[in-house]
């Protein structure tokens, strides 16, 4: 068996994946890629997987299993298709690191499984730990299976503990750019497209993430994601404005101090971070300049306009099933500007009348979840409708 690390990459043709891809080139010897997924994209991944001959393939979408095994019928890459699939080769005994990057409540499953199995979990999929926080923890610790975070806020915090396991948190500091609506007023809000809201100033992300960041409601289900990575009480998690994105996020500890993690704004990082934990890797990346940037500046979020981190804040304080019903409508409202359908102040409306409508359930069970998640779906699709 050879020495390399043994990854399988869960939504490979996204931009995290693909970006995972580029840190895997950026190291050869190193990783061995095991699994790749996608859902639509199967000529990416068809591409991906002459390049990095895993043992399997996997499209979501079963229709496009034809072309995809017609792609690699000269390779040895198993070839399957279909969600069950998916799930499926979270399972295999032949990898060790899962990187979680497929998009939204569909990434649960599949890292449920692999949490199950015990592997280790680099988790860009932040909606996993929205939605059943709790019950991903608890079977991580269960089954030791270690979560290192990806997301470049929380990928901060990680790397800004190492060595502190004595000393507790006082509390967090997560930053945010603000978007590309930074500044902005509901009078303007109320005519933005999707275009405009996929033009994030600092980062290039996929369609979801970015106008979840234009919402700030990607700033709401990072503090539910911290919450439950970094066992902390809500009053202990902050918010500030970064528009640079130079700090990824502070830690304060007991004495006052604070630590906090730099670089430049590039995915790359934490998620070679996470890959190679714990080892820092050496790469050619671009450094950071201090004299490229002048200024750094702070200002407090506008919960006036951005209401969606408000609702946000109240689903992490209530807890139990809100913050799942708060992603189930959220996830719909966003598809549903993304086609156009809606308008970008209508997102926190849908989302808004959705947590009011379910059921709320303080200790829910994983099934409840799922529950919770498709009544909530339901619901908020019936009012975009209307
Ligand atoms: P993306 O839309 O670019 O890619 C999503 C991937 O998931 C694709 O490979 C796609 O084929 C797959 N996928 C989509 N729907 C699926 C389904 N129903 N079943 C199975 N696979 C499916 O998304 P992204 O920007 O790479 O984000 C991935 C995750 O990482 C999200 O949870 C996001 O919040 C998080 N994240 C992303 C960034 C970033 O810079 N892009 C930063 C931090 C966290
Ligand atoms: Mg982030």
């Amino acid at each position: 068996m050879s020495s390399k690390k043994r990854i399988a990459l869960f939504g490979s043709t996204g931009s995290i994946g693909t970006q995972a891809l580029n840190v895997v080139r950026e190291h050869p010897g190193m990783f061995e890629v095991i699994v790749l997924t996608a859902q639509t994209n199967d000529e990416l991944l068809a591409k991906q997987a002459l390049e990095f001959n895993p043992a399997v393939a996997i499209i979501g979408d079963e229709s496009r299993y034809e072309k995809l095994k017609e792609a690699l019928s000269n390779t040895p890459v198993l070839v399957q298709a279909g969600n069950q699939a998916i799930e499926d080769a979270a399972e295999r005994d032949d990898y060790e690191i899962m990187l979680a990057a497929i998009v939204g409540f569909a990434g649960l499953k599949p890292t449920l499984k692999a949490v199950a199995k015990g592997k280790i979990i680099a988790l860009a999929n932040k909606e996993t730990l929205v939605v059943a926080g709790d019950v991903v923890m608890q079977l991580a610790v269960e089954n030791k299976a270690p979560i290192i975070p990806v997301d470049s806020e929380h990928s901060a915090i990680f790397q800004c503990l190492v060595g502190e396991a004595r000393n507790p948190i006082e509390k967090i500091i997560l930053t945010a750019s603000g978007g590309p609506f930074l500044g902005k007023k509901p009078n303007f809000l109320v005519n933005v497209k999707r275009d405009h809201a996929l033009q994030h100033p600092n980062w290039s992300m996929g369609a979801k993430i970015s106008v979840d960041s234009a919402t700030l409601m990607n700033k709401g289900l990072e503090m539910i994601e911290a919450k439950w990575l970094f066992n902390l009480e809500p009053s202990q998690i902050e918010v500030i404005i970064h528009p640079q994105s130079v700090i990824h996020s502070m830690v304060q500890f007991a004495d006052g101090s604070m630590k906090a993690q730099m670089g430049l704004p590039d995915m790359k990082l934490p998620i070679q971070y996470a890959l190679g934990f714990p080892n820092r890797l050496k790469n050619t990346f671009e450094r950071f300049n201090f004299r490229k940037y002048p200024n750094l500046s702070f200002e407090e979020p506008d919960y006036k306009t951005f209401r969606n981190l408000g609702l946000a804040i109240e689903a992490l304080n209530n807890g139990g099933n809100m913050p799942c019903i708060l992603n189930a409508a959220n996830e719909i409202a966003v598809w549903a500007f993304l086609k156009n359908r809606i308008g970008f102040l209508d997102i926190t409306a849908v989302v808004e009348k959705t947590m009011q409508k379910i059921n709320f359930i303080k200790n829910p069970s994983l099934e409840e979840y799922f529950d919770s998640d498709g009544e909530a779906r339901n619901f908020a699709a019936s009012l975009l409708k209307l």
